[in-house]
């Protein structure tokens, strides 16, 4: 019984391809995908899309670039297979928090608090670039897949045989609403770990570059936010641990990135 367990978490451990590390992912691709589909039209239904016609052309003219970088890395990254996951679709909602995501599949939505905070300077487009290529970066990771599954274990009492059964039955669309937090019944977004987070400010800053953003602007990004949540209670500092740390690993990747990328 120990030995099958054994096998079952090993074959539902998978690769996080652009930085190497081992995660568990012990819902099928496709069952996290229609999850999240189901979740996040169920959001749109009750969310406030933004009716300011020229901040969401800036936000969808990004994140289209974002996502045009997110698929040819996929492409050139040999992960071609993965391409097929993505129905790319772009909102600006209405509501004041500081925050966004990108679901399973590239469903991304900006809050408009977080186009106030980052404001209509020259550097708008390069920060706005910050934040979405941060979310696809959880996306493409496959982040999701990792707190639905870490979701539904806690769900199933660590059962992971009985996990792997529960594929096909409602838990997995109950655990991809908990991960995702996006119901009235949850109200705030969960927060996801320190190794992803910092993960997808790594990819983050990859698909900015790639997409031609300047990516130094992640690091006046953190500083506003860290700025802010002096005085307030920031939505997206508490779903997104940040830190001096944080910063000073975006400094030291940032150049790295650029040298690899061949880009100054
Ligand atoms: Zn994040």
């Amino acid at each position: 019984m120990l030995a099958l367990v054994a096998v079952v978490v090993l074959a539902a451990c998978s690769t996080v391809s652009m930085t190497g590390r081992k995660q568990l992912n012990i819902v099928s691709e496709s069952e996290i995908l229609s999850a999240s589909l189901t979740e996040y039209q169920s959001y749109m239904k009750t969310a406030k899309v933004s009716s300011d016609k020229n901040a969401t052309a800036v936000v969808k003219n990004v994140a289209q670039r974002i996502a045009q970088a997110a698929e040819s890395y996929l492409r050139t990254s040999g992960q071609t297979a993965d391409l097929q996951n993505y129905s790319w679709e772009f909102n600006l909602v209405d509501d004041k928090q500081l925050n966004a995501f990108c679901m399973p599949g590239g469903k991304i939505v900006v809050y408009t608090g977080m186009l106030n905070l980052i404001g209509n300077g020259k550097d708008r487009d390069d920060m706005l670039a910050a934040v979405i290529g941060h979310e696809v970066g959880h996306a493409i990771a496959k982040h999701g897949n990792e707190r639905a599954s870490q979701q539904l274990l806690a769900q199933l009492g660590s059962s992971v045989l009985g996990a792997a059964v529960a594929n096909k039955s409602e838990k997995t669309q109950q655990a991809v609403a908990v991960a995702y937090g996006l119901g009235a019944q949850y109200g705030a977004l969960l927060p996801f770990s320190r190794k992803q987070e910092l993960e997808a400010d790594y990819i983050g800053i990859v698909l900015a570059t790639l997409a031609g953003y300047e990516a130094n602007a992640a690091i006046t990004l953190w500083e506003k936010m860290s700025a802010v949540s002096q005085s307030t209670t920031a939505e997206f500092m508490s779903t997104h641990p940040s830190s001096t740390t944080r910063i000073a690993q975006l400094k030291k990747d940032i150049p790295e990135v650029k040298k690899q990328l061949g880009v100054k």
